[in-house]
C-alpha cells in the first residue's frame, strides 16, 4: 500500500532521540529551548513557544489575543477542524465565510461581510501550505480593530509576495508537527509571538500558569498542561537541521504530480504560485469532476494498493457544528464544492518517480471506469 503520509527521518533524528533519552532530561530539559530557538532562527528571529501539539497552540495564541467568550470571530469552514475548534474552548463563536476558489483560502471580502458587532478577531488558515492573502485581512483587522491569529499548521516555509515568511508578520501564528506536517516532532506545536509578554505569557499558561523561571511554585494564572517533551524537541531539533531538503523533496514530488497530471480532463490541480506567493508543499489534493464518485474512486484506488481521502471536509457541516450552530448545506458554495471534490493523493518527500507514475497511471484508470459508468 502506498500510504498518503510519511515522515521522513533517519539517523540524525535516531542519534539525538537517543542522546536526549540517555540524558535522562525528558521533560523541560534543555532541548526545549534549543528547539525554540532554531524555530525562531527559522522565523525571522521571533520568539517563539512550542507546545503539544497545533491545536493547543492555537488555543493559547487565542487566548493571548485576547478572546472573550461571547466574541464572534471570523474564520474558514475549509480547514481542519482545530482552528475552529479552539474559538469553542473559549465560549467564542466561529462566523465561517467562504473561500477564494483559487488558492481556497479565506476570501478577504467574504471576511469582511460575516463582520457584526460582537465581531474581535479573524482566523485565517494557510490551507494546504498555500499563503492567505494577509496583507487585505492586516487592513482588515486594522480598520476595525480586530486581532489576528494565523493557522499556518500546514504551511511552515510558505513565502509570502512581500519576502516575508509565512508565520513571521508579527501577528500570533501558529505552527503544527504532528507527522503529516513538513516537519514533526510526532505530536507538537509551537507558537510565534509578536514579542516577548506573548512568549512570557503563552509559556507559563502551557505549563499551569507557573511563573516562568520556576523559582517558586506560585500560579498566577490559570494554565494548562501544553508542554512538549525533551523527546519531541530533539526529533524537532533534527528535522529543522535540514529543513531545506526535506521541502526540496515535496517540491519535486508536487513537480512530478503536476507534470504527470497537468493533461487530465477536467482534473483540478493546487493553484501554481502567482503574485509573488510562494507554496510550501503540504499535501497534493486534487478536484475530481464533478461526475465521478469519490467514494468509489476511493475504494478503486484502495484496490489498486493506493491510499487516498477525501480531504478536506466542510467544518461548518460536521454532524456536531451542525447540530451546535444549525449550518447547513448551501450557505458557503465555493468551500462546499470544494470539500465534496477534494481527493488527496500520496504525499511525502520519499514518494519515488515510480510509485507516482503509479498514483497517476491509477487515478486515469479509475476516472475513466467511473465517468464511463455514469454515461452508460
Ligand atoms: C495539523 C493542523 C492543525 C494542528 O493539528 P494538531 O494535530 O493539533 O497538531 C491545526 N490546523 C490545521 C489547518 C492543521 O492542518
Amino acid at each position: 500500500m502506498i500510504p498518503l503520509a510519511k515522515p521522513l527521518v533517519g539517523p540524525r533524528e535516531e542519534q539525538l532521540l537517543l542522546e536526549t533519552l540517555r540524558s535522562r532530561r525528558l521533560a523541560l530539559g534543555p532541548r526545549l529551548g534549543e528547539f525554540e530557538a532554531a524555530l525562531s532562527g527559522r522565523l525571522n528571529g521571533l520568539p517563539v513557544s512550542a507546545v503539544s501539539s497545533g491545536t493547543a497552540g492555537l488555543h493559547l495564541a487565542v487566548r493571548a489575543a485576547g478572546i472573550e467568550p461571547g466574541d464572534e470571530v471570523v474564520t474558514t469552514p475549509f480547514s481542519f477542524v482545530a482552528s475552529a475548534n479552539c474559538l469553542l474552548y473559549e465560549q467564542a463563536r466561529p462566523v465561517f465565510c467562504d473561500i477564494d476558489a483559487r488558492t481556497l483560502n479565506i476570501d478577504p471580502e467574504a471576511a469582511a461581510a460575516g463582520l457584526t458587532a460582537r465581531s474581535t478577531g479573524l482566523l485565517p488558515v494557510h490551507i494546504f501550505g498555500y499563503p492567505a492573502d494577509m496583507p487585505a485581512l492586516e487592513t482588515l483587522a486594522a480598520e476595525r480593530g480586530l486581532w489576528l491569529v494565523e493557522d499556518a499548521c500546514e504551511a511552515l516555509g510558505a513565502v509570502h509576495a512581500d519576502g516575508a515568511s509565512v508565520g513571521t508578520r508579527g501577528n500570533l501564528s501558529v505552527f503544527g508537527f504532528y507527522p503529516n506536517k513538513q516537519i514533526t516532532t510526532g505530536e507538537g506545536g509551537a507558537v510565534v509571538c509578536p514579542d516577548d509578554a506573548a512568549k512570557q505569557r503563552i509559556d507559563s499558561e502551557r505549563n499551569q500558569g507557573r511563573a516562568p523561571d520556576m523559582g517558586w511554585l506560585d500560579h498566577d494564572r490559570l494554565g494548562f498542561n501544553y508542554r512538549l517533551d525533551d523527546l519531541s524537541c530533539a526529533l524537532g531539533i533534527a528535522q529543522l537541521e535540514r529543513l531545506d531538503e526535506l521541502l526540496a523533496g515535496r517540491d519535486r514530488v508536487a513537480g512530478l504530480y503536476s507534470e504527470a497530471l497537468a493533461d487530465v480532463e477536467e482534473l483540478g490541480l493546487p493553484c501554481p504560485d502567482a503574485d509573488g506567493d510562494r507554496r510550501s508543499w503540504f499535501v497534493y489534493v486534487v478536484q475530481l469532476p464533478p461526475g465521478v464518485d469519490r467514494d468509489s474512486a476511493v475504494e478503486a484506488m484502495r484496490e489498486r494498493g493506493i491510499d487516498t481521502k477525501p480531504y478536506l471536509p466542510a467544518i461548518h457541516l460536521m454532524s456536531f457544528y451542525r447540530e451546535r450552530f444549525g449550518h447547513r448545506e448551501g450557505e458557503f458554495p465555493v468551500c462546499e464544492d470544494v470539500a465534496r471534490r477534494s481527493l488527496a493523493l500520496p504525499f511525502f518527500g520519499e514518494l519515488t518517480d515510480g510509485e507516482v507514475e503509479q498514483v497517476v497511471a491509477a487515478l486515469r484508470d479509475v476516472m475513466a471506469a467511473t465517468t464511463a459508468g455514469a454515461a452508460r
